[in-house]
């Protein structure tokens, strides 16, 4: 049976004095032991993070395909590990859309990623065009094919399906829609890796809130919420966590 995950993604927001913020999420998170709590933050903020919160996974929102070299201003895997990350983010859609990263790029910065030994949130989502034009489970189906690690295993991978039209838009899909696009990505995992894709928990991301959290992760195959906005205070990532739980 597959633990909830509730995950933040601060993005490009927070400072040290944001980490404030932490005490009532590690909290909440010692509160819920049967819910697994995680927040994804700038680099730069990794190690105070883990310094404020040591009973959280602290992670980064992406790293580097390489393991090293000149490749400037970049950040790789053993350094976000050696600030004290444990889990990266790769493939979200703001890197796909500002960054050109492609579902080959998510796959290359996975496999970096374990290189180091830290898990992994692998994305996958479609764009508002995309869904108005019917193809929503095709480009969700072709991203996990092309990004979807060898060997993949529960123990250290997340699926995070995140349509891009509904992140930070207030605007989420229906349940049924939601439970669609899981299910066609549990089907795809399992054609990929076999049964280790029933330990692989798929988590829904896009407008998640307080609000609506409780019914999205009723539904089937949702194992738990990707946040961005309401990860940014406790006051609203707290009511997540709780609802997992
Ligand atoms: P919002 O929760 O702000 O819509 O962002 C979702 C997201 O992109 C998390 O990675």
């Amino acid at each position: 049976v597959r633990r909830r995950l509730v995950a933040g993604n601060w993005k490009m927001n927070g400072d040290l004095a944001l980490l404030a913020e932490l005490d009532a999420v590690a909290a909440a998170a010692a509160a819920h032991p049967g819910v697994d709590v995680a927040m994804a933050v700038p680099a730069t903020l990794i190690a105070p993070a883990v310094q404020r919160a040591p009973g959280l996974a602290i992670g980064a929102e992406d790293v580097h395909e390489a393991d090293s070299g000149a490749y400037t201003g970049s950040v790789s895997a053993a350094m976000v590990r050696e600030a004290g990350a444990t889990f990266t983010i790769v493939g979200h859609s703001e890197r796909r859309e500002y960054q050109n990263e492609t579902s080959q790029d998510a796959w290359a910065k996975a496999a970096a990623a374990r290189r180091q030994g830290l898990s992994v949130i692998l994305c996958c989502g479609e764009t508002g065009a995309e869904r108005d034009a019917g193809r929503a489970e095709r480009v969700v189906q072709a991203q996990i094919e092309k990004s979807l690690p060898e060997q993949a295993h529960g123990d250290w991978l997340t699926l995070a399906y995140e349509p891009r039209w509904a992140i930070g838009s207030g605007r989420t899909p229906t349940l049924e829609e939601i439970a669609a696009i899981h299910a066609i990505a549990r089907a795809k995992m399992r054609q990929l890796i076999g049964d280790a894709a029933d330990g692989v928990r798929i988590l829904y991301g896009g407008s998640v809130t307080g609000d609506n959290a409780r019914a999205i992760m009723a539904v089937p195959d949702v194992d738990g919420a990707l946040v961005g906005g309401a990860s940014l205070t406790a006051a609203k990532f707290v009511p997540i966590i709780e609802a997992a739980g």
